[in-house]
């Protein structure tokens, strides 16, 4: 069966390759080098467009977890990645060009996958597709992708704030209220700062390092979305009228209005993550620890994710996807389509890893839909199971999310103190992807696994 995928990065390279080694004739569009992205260098396949980094490998890491997960489950860029290993500590961190010449030479290999290099313009066609043309998606299909999914369903993502572990702030110096009481349930965690800590707070953003926008992002960053640093630099005063305002939040414990209160919104129905509202910002990753656990509540704050800036193309997974990334076939927009699946940055799975994973995800539910009729999911207590829920969960306010600890299924009746919660997630999420695997995948196929 002949089937179509658009990308050849990271989740377009691991898609094809999965469904290759499950006897699909795969049709696999890159449009560099003929036409470039912003980002990418030139046109060689499964390219890193910025760290080299995969990040932590450790077993009480996120990523470490995740990794253990596609390793486990066969992923061929995972294994390309461990080869191209170089030394770096803990994180799995990769001389780039060995990594993408050795995914360019697995899909060279085999006379399963053909390599059209060209550009694909529309989701229109004849065989079922897999769209991974991830975040800097052309211009061309980004336009048909945006008029067939509607207007309010493709989102032109410039900022993302930071994220904090909820068990990481400290609620002695927080609390919980929505400002002016709106709503039924108190959804926001408010964190004070004194005038002392706010000044020194506003003092450090000024001076901090940013990273340099990209030539082809200036004309785009400020409209409307100011880093919270640029903020800073306006004028002392400036955060406290804007995302630091203390009001519609009640007094402080001196019966006086609060002086400066960083608001932090829930990122997830657990109510597990949180990100700083309205802290958009540029700064590098280290110093926005640095200067964000200035603040009381937040001094042993774990982050989740950075903030940072960049153009990104996301669908509104949740409205458009089922939790096997495939897009509803019941939706008028998927009428005349052929049957269609999305994989990596698109879906808003943020990370290279990420992308790895909803690649291999939507590859092996598409082979199964192709051949059984219907897809195979992944249990909720995997990596990449949590991963998928996020992704379709309803959210109003969806953005991109790396996966992280705050999204696997916490387990309640367990006392945390006895053992760390980490170790116990991550126990629960190997054991899960374990069992889903003796059940679902014969071990001797993973081995066999080679296009
Ligand atoms: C500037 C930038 C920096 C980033 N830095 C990091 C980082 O340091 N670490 C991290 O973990 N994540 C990072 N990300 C996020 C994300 O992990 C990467 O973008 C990742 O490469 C996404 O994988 P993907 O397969 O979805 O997309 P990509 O790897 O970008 O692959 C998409 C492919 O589709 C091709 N394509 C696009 N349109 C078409 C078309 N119409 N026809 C045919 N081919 C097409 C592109 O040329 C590209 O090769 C970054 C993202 C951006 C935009």
């Amino acid at each position: 069966m002949r089937v179509r995928v658009i990308g050849g990065g990271l989740a377009g390279c691991e898609a094809a390759l999965q469904l290759a080694s499950r006897g699909f004739d795969v049709d696999l569009y890159e449009m560099r080098p003929g036409r470039q992205t912003p980002a990418h260098r030139d046109g060689k396949l499964a390219q890193l467009v910025c760290s080299n980094s995969f990040k932590g490998m450790g077993m009480t890491s996120a990523h470490g977890l995740l990794k253990n997960e596609l390793r486990l489950l066969g992923s061929f860029l995972l294994k390309a990645a461990e080869e191209a290993k170089v030394p770096a500590g803990e994180s799995l961190t990769v001389n780039r060009e060995i990594f993408s010449d050795s995914v360019e030479g697995l899909i060279a290999s085999t006379s399963k996958i053909t390599l059209h290099r060209d550009e694909v313009i529309s989701l229109e066609g004849d065989f079922p597709t897999l769209v991974a043309a991830g975040p800097l998606a052309s211009d061309a299909l980004a336009d048909d992708i945006f008029k067939r999914l509607g207007s309010e369903r493709l989102h032109f993502f410039d900022a993302i704030a930071p994220v904090i572990e909820a068990d990481s702030i400290d609620m002695e110096r927080a609390f919980y209220l929505n400002r002016w009481e709106k709503g039924e349930t108190a959804d926001f965690i408010n964190c004070p700062l004194d005038k002392e800590t706010y000044d020194l707070f506003v003092t450090k953003l000024r001076e901090a390092e940013s990273i340099e926008p990209r030539p082809y992002e200036k004309n785009e960053l400020f409209e409307g979305c100011l880093p919270v640093e640029e903020m800073a630099r306006r004028g002392t005063e400036t955060l406290r009228f804007g995302p630091m305002r203390p009001v519609g939040l009640g007094l402080g414990n001196n019966g006086k209005k609060w002086h400066a209160v960083i608001q932090l919104r829930a990122e997830n129905a657990q109510k597990t993550l949180f990100n700083m509202v309205g802290f958009q910002t540029r700064l590098k990753w280290g110093t926005q620890k640095e200067i964000f656990t200035l603040v009381p509540a937040l001094k042993n704050a774990r982050f989740a994710r950075l903030g940072c800036m960049h153009r990104n193309t996301f669908i509104e997974s949740p409205k458009l996807l089922t939790e096997t990334l495939r897009l509803r076939p019941e939706l008028p927009c998927a009428e005349g389509l052929p049957p269609t699946w999305f994989a990596g940055q698109i879906t808003g799975a943020e990370g290279y890893t990420e992308a790895i994973a909803t690649g291999w995800y939507a590859a092996w539910n598409m082979a199964q839909t192709l051949v059984h009729g219907a897809p195979l999911p992944l249990p909720e207590e995997s990596c990449i199971g949590s991963l998928m829920r996020q992704l379709v969960s309803p959210n109003k306010d969806f953005q991109p999310m790396n996966f992280n600890f705050g999204l696997l299924p916490h387990v309640l009746e367990l006392n945390y103190r006895k053992k760390d919660k980490k170790s116990v997630l991550a126990e629960q999420a190997e054991e899960a992807i374990r069992v889903w695997i003796a059940s679902h995948i014969l071990p001797s196929k993973i081995e066999k696994i080679t296009p």
